[in-house]
């Protein structure tokens, strides 16, 4: 240590570096970045050196030694030598300072040692590096070549695995080089099997190793782990000891992974140098990859194969179905054409057979089929090679035999051996033997079973499915020839039927024209709608115009222009909506009209169908001119001598009124009588003869009406009492139920007063003494009244219903049709008391009927009678 030349060297530091001529090269060389700085922690080194601490310098050196060793330890020393010169002048220029000269001697002295000591030492270093890099290089030249001997034989192997596709041969590779170039003790290849075991294939080395076909047991995890995941344990635990492992071995497991699922695992074992099982690990894993992909390879190599020997067997199999689809199609076929060929069933269901059997090669083949009136029996219709006869043919019920099974089930039945058979039944008449085999197929026609077709064979087992699927294929098509050929026989038949029936109806047709033609009746027949659709030569000639005309016309023109006001009389529309009466029969009008000169009766009716179908209207006409004129002779006939005849009884009655009375000298009781029984019978005849003028005046058509609005209960009271000594005589009990309000009549007063006198009359004459008589009347429309009157009258009018009522004898049932007959006197116990001449309701009603209304009886013998009259209301017009 040396202060004072430290003290120094600090004072004088910038002239040291300003004289310092090669200050700017730096010591160590040419290239310094900042010199100055360097030569600036040169000197400053140095001062730390002469103070005692070398530590810097030695740090410097160390520093420029590194970055620049290839300057050379001279260059360095002379320009260090540089430094030392240019100090040393600075010193002499200070005067204060020659006494330092030596001891600045001494410190570059010291600091050249250190430059050569730290030289020195960095260069024995890299010595020391050069030779250790020699050496590392020799090693790894070593290793390189192992390397290359390990790739080459990997190469090998790696040919050798891709040179096969056969898994032993493969296995044998694996095990052969594994040990082979590792050298282990032992060495086992280790597969998964089809369970997931894993289980030694191939081993080789020492004896004690596992064996081939050992399974790995699965008691350890850890070990089952290993097998999944590779391991190195260079010694084995007890706890994983295993009763393949070798004592003492070290062992390496390497799993092999195919896809990502385990395929098997490479076991070494080494027993003297466990620890080289770590060098043997790269090798071991890349044979272990190979094998796994080369094992792999082949499972699917062995997969494919055994995928196309699966295809070529199906292949070869469809082939021969395809070989027998087309048989069968051919024959379908063939069957087929020959059944579209004709429509006779029998040839139908021959060719089949013939057909069938000699493809299938049956023995004895027949068609049975469902009886056409009994559905539920099969009968023979066919046999193999014969013709069908009562000798041969058997009848089976459904259900009953093998042939009855599969009709009854509608499924083919193959029969292997007949004897063997629980459904076989014994026909009588039936020849088969039971023995050999026999299929029985349905035939269907739309669901339906329509026969059966058996085909058998002496031999048992002889059929097959095969057969089974071609007769199946046929059975449809000689079905549907069946049907077809039935079908034209049930057509032809009743093209047969509907032909007779059409020349049946046209013959009809001409005689229904013949008879219309020669008719002498007029007939206009109409259809629904009123159009005429025929109509006689007799209808024209009566309507005095041309067939051609009246055939262009509506029967509601015909009606109109004929019958004018009276044209309601025959409702046309009303009869097409209604033809019927509520008990079922055809609703009738008639009329009467004058048409040119001639008096023609009209008669409307509906023209229906057996089942009553209504089909349009009838319009007969009727010239009735003669009976018309016979009437009027005969009314006149009736008329002049009924007058012939009153005028006398007159006189008569008048006469014996006076001998009764006394006026021609007093009578006897005797005379007295008989002039009385004279007067009485009298009397009897003049009204007899006073009703006969009354029906001729009716019938002739010469009663003049007077038409007035009338009250019934006015009508009435004068009835009632004009009768009413004789309600007294017989005590009856007399009711009269008018409402208030009740609407006016439209009737003729005298007429009115007639026909209820008649009646009430009658209800007195039959209702025995103490009887009741009552009368009701009220407001009715047409609906009201019960049939067969109510069809009789236009629709939608009001009436007037007078119901009298009484508890009299009654009328028989027998009668009850008659009473409104002229002289009509019906039976029953007052008939005689009673009197009368039968003609009172024959007046009645075809005076009812001139007003335009109408009346009807109800009667129950004994218990009473109830005559209704409805008259039409004022006010009303038709
Ligand atoms: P008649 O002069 O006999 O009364 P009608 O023509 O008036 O003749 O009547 C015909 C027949 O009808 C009668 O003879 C009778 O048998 C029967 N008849 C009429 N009205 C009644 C009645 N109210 N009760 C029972 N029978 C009757």
């Amino acid at each position: 240590m040396n202060p004072t030349l430290s003290q120094w060297l600090h004072t004088r530091q910038t002239a040291i570096l300003d004289n310092w001529p090669d200050r700017n090269e730096a010591i160590t060389g040419n290239v310094v970045i900042q010199p100055r700085l360097e030569t600036q922690r040169l000197v400053s080194a140095l001062i730390a050196t002469a103070e005692g601490n070398e530590l810097p310098l030695r740090n410097l050196f160390s520093e420029w030694i590194a970055a620049e060793a290839d300057v050379g330890l001279p260059v360095m020393v002379r320009n260090f030598q540089n430094l030392h010169r240019t100090v040393r002048a600075t010193l002499i220029q200070d005067t204060s300072g020659l006494t330092l000269i030596d001891d600045l001697a001494d410190l570059f002295d010291q600091a050249i040692a250190t430059l050569v000591e730290i030289w020195t030492e960095h260069t024995g270093q890299l010595i020391h590096e050069r030779e250790f890099i020699a050496a590392s290089l020799d090693a790894a030249s070593a290793a390189a070549d192992q390397r290359a001997l390990q790739l080459k034989a990997l190469n090998d192997i790696s040919q050798r695995l891709s040179a096969t596709l056969d898994r032993d041969t493969l296995i044998e590779i694996v095990i052969d080089s594994l040990y082979r170039l590792t050298e282990a003790h032992h060495v086992a290849l280790w597969l998964v099997d089809d369970k997931q075991r894993i289980r030694v294939v191939a081993s080789r080395g020492s004896d004690d190793g596992p064996p081939v076909g050992f399974i790995l047991p699965d008691s350890n995890p850890t070990v089952q782990a290993a097998f999944h995941k590779g391991v190195f344990w260079p010694a084995i635990s007890a706890d994983n000891m295993q009763e393949w492992m070798i004592a003492g071995c070290g062992l390496l497991i390497i799993p092999m992974i195919g896809g990502e699922r385990l395929i098997g695992a490479v076991t070494l074992q080494e027993l003297h140098n466990p620890l080289d099982l770590r060098f043997m690990q790269d090798l071991a894993q890349s044979i272990a990859s190979q094998a796994a992909i080369a094992l792999q390879n082949a499972e699917l190599y062995h997969a494919i194969r055994t995928l196309n020997a699966d295809l070529e067997q199906r292949v070869i199999e469809r082939t021969r179905e395809l070989e027998e689809e087309k048989d069968r199609l051919a024959t379908l076929h063939a069957i087929a054409a020959q059944v579209n060929q004709t429509l006779d069933l029998d040839q139908i269901l021959n060719n089949s057979l013939t057909m069938l059997a000699r493809i299938v090669q049956a023995e004895h083949a027949s068609i049975l089929l469902t009886e056409e009136d009994n559905p539920s029996l099969l009968v023979t219709r066919a046999i193999l090679g014969t013709k069908v006869s009562p000798d041969n043919t058997v009848r089976f019920a459904i259900g009953q035999g093998i042939a009855g099974w599969a009709a009854q089930h509608g499924q083919t039945v193959l029969v292997p051996d007949v004897a063997e058979d629980e459904r076989w039944a014994t026909i009588p008449g039936s020849s088969r033997k039971r023995e050999g085999s026999m299929i029985a197929v349905p035939l269907f026609v739309q669901g339906e079973v329509i026969g059966v077709m058996t085909l058998s064979h002496s031999q048992t087992n002889f059929f097959y499915e095969g057969h089974v699927r071609l007769l199946n294929a046929c059975a449809g098509a000689i079905a549907i020839g069946i049907n077809n050929a039935n079908l034209f026989r049930m057509i032809s038949t009743e093209a047969e039927r509907r032909y007779e029936l059409l020349d049946r109806q046209q013959k009809e047709t001409s005689q229904i024209a013949a008879i219309l033609q020669s008719l002498l009746d007029g007939v206009i027949v109409c259809d629904l709608y009123g159009g005429v659709i025929s109509i006689n030569p007799a209808a024209s000639r009566i309507l005095h115009r041309p067939l051609e005309e009246l055939l262009l016309w509506n029967l509601r023109d015909v009606i109109q222009r004929y019958l004018g006001s009276h044209a309601p009389e025959l409702p046309l529309d009303d009869l097409l909506r209604r033809p019927l009466s509520v008990n079922g029969e055809a609703r009738t009008f008639t009329t009467t009209a004058i048409v040119g000169g001639k008096t023609v009766n009209f008669s409307l009716s509906p023209v229906l169908k057996e089942n009553d179908e209504l089909l349009g209207a009838l319009l007969v006409l009727r010239d009735i001119t003669r009976e018309v004129e016979a009437d009027r002779m005969k009314n006149e006939f009736i008329g002049t001598m009924s007058h012939e005849l009153r005028t006398p009884m007159t006189a008569i009655k008048g006469f014996t009124q006076l001998l009764a009375m006394g006026g021609l000298g007093q009578l006897n009781d005797t005379q007295r009588e008989f002039v009385n029984t004279i007067y009485s019978n009298t009397e009897r005849m003049i009204n007899l003869i006073n009703d006969v003028l009354e029906i001729t005046k009716i019938e002739s058509g010469s009663i003049d009406l007077e038409w007035r609005s009338l009250h019934l209960a006015e009508a009435l009271s004068g009835v009632i009492a004009e009768l009413q000594p004789q309600i007294t005589q017989h005590r009856h009990q007399l009711t009269i139920s008018i409402p208030p309000g009740l609407p006016l009549i439209r009737a003729d007063a005298m007429r009115l007063h007639q026909i209820l006198y008649h009646v009430l009359l009658n209800a007195v004459k039959y209702t025995p003494a103490g009887g009741s008589i009552s009368i009701a009347a009220r407001e009715v429309m047409n609906i009201d009244i019960p049939e067969p009157t109510r069809s009789t009258l236009s629709e939608n009018r009001r009436y007037l219903l007078l119901s009298i009522s009484d508890t009299g004898v009654g009328i028989r049932p027998e009668d009850l049709p008659r009473i409104f007959d002229r002289f009509f006197r019906g039976e029953n116990s007052l008939k005689v008391e009673a009197g009368g001449t039968g003609l009172g309701l024959s007046i009645v009603k075809p005076l009812v009927e001139l007003l335009g209304g109408r009346i009807w009886v109800e009667s129950t013998v004994g218990i009473g009678s109830t005559f209704s009259i409805i008259m039409p209301i004022a006010g009303e017009h038709a």
